[in-house]
């Protein structure tokens, strides 16, 4: 490696630019056998940096987003649940729902696929560089439960009202007492036409009664969650099972 070529590198890896070190050279030698201008040369570099820049800013975001798993909507069978209308799904994937800070819900049996719809449309908002956060209703449940008890309930919630997308998966999979809906009912509020919401349920809103314990919280979070919502009840069997019941015929 000459000098100077040593030099460039010194440059690219204090300015971080690690799109460019590995591709440099490649460049370089077909810029000096007479294949590229200057300028082509300076955009194909800088072409890499900001290719991988994106990259990586996005797999920080699905990091920082906490998915349980990566699936994409690509990779969803939609011949597996002929009630799931595809196309309206396949919509969401523009993200306009985000745009307009509506929400989308999935309800269903388990293993039909709503955890993995969810991922898909998370993936896809992380890749358009939205902040989304993933998690178990019971899981925000809990936190807030916490930030009540220490005072930061109010911080908490400006937190999560940051989020382009909050993901609450699983409701309804324990009961949930007043205090409980309460809280939940405060946040739901907070996000109200100002941010979405996925939110994913083994039960129909007509069970909800049976999650619970307040019925009147039951009806208010059900109310603001819906007002704007594309709403998908995924009535089919569980692909857990599609395996096993080949086998099993
Ligand atoms: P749940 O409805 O309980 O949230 P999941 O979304 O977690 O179910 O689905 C269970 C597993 O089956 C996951 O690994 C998911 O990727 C897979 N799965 C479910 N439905 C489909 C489908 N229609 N096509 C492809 N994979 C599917
Ligand atoms: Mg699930």
């Amino acid at each position: 490696m000459s000098d100077l070529c040593r030099q460039i590198e010194g440059h690219m890896r204090t300015l971080k630019l690690k799109g460019m070190i590995p591709v440099y050279r490649d460049l370089l030698e077909r810029a000096t056998t007479g294949n590229l201008q200057y300028e082509e040369y300076l955009a194909l570099l800088l072409e890499e940096e900001v290719k991988r820049k994106r990259e990586s800013s996005i797999k920080t975001k699905i990091s920082k987003s906490r998915l349980p798993y990566l699936k994409t909507l690509e990779e969803f069978d939609f011949s597996y649940q002929p009630g799931l209308k595809e196309k309206e799904v396949i919509r969401l994937n523009s993200l306009e729902f985000i745009e307009q800070k509506g929400n989308v819900i999935f309800l269903g049996p388990p293993g039909v696929g709503k955890t993995h719809l969810s991922v898909g449309l998370a993936m896809k908002a992380c890749s358009a560089r939205y902040r989304v956060l993933f998690m178990t209703a019971q899981q925000l449940i809990e936190d807030l439960l916490l930030s009540k008890k220490d005072g930061s309930l109010v911080a908490k919630l400006m937190a999560y009202s940051r989020l382009h997308l909050l993901i609450l998966d699983e409701l309804g999979y324990m009961p949930i007492t007043r205090e409980q809906a309460n809280l939940l009912f405060q946040l739901i509020s907070m996000r109200y036409e100002k941010g979405s919401i996925i939110l994913t349920s083994n039960y129909n809103f007509d069970e909800w009664g049976k999650v619970f314990e307040d019925n009147v919280v039951a009806a208010a979070i059900i109310d603001r969650l819906v007002h704007h919502a594309s709403i998908f009840y995924i009535t089919g069997s569980s692909y857990r099972l599609k395996n096993k019941l080949k086998k099993a015929k």
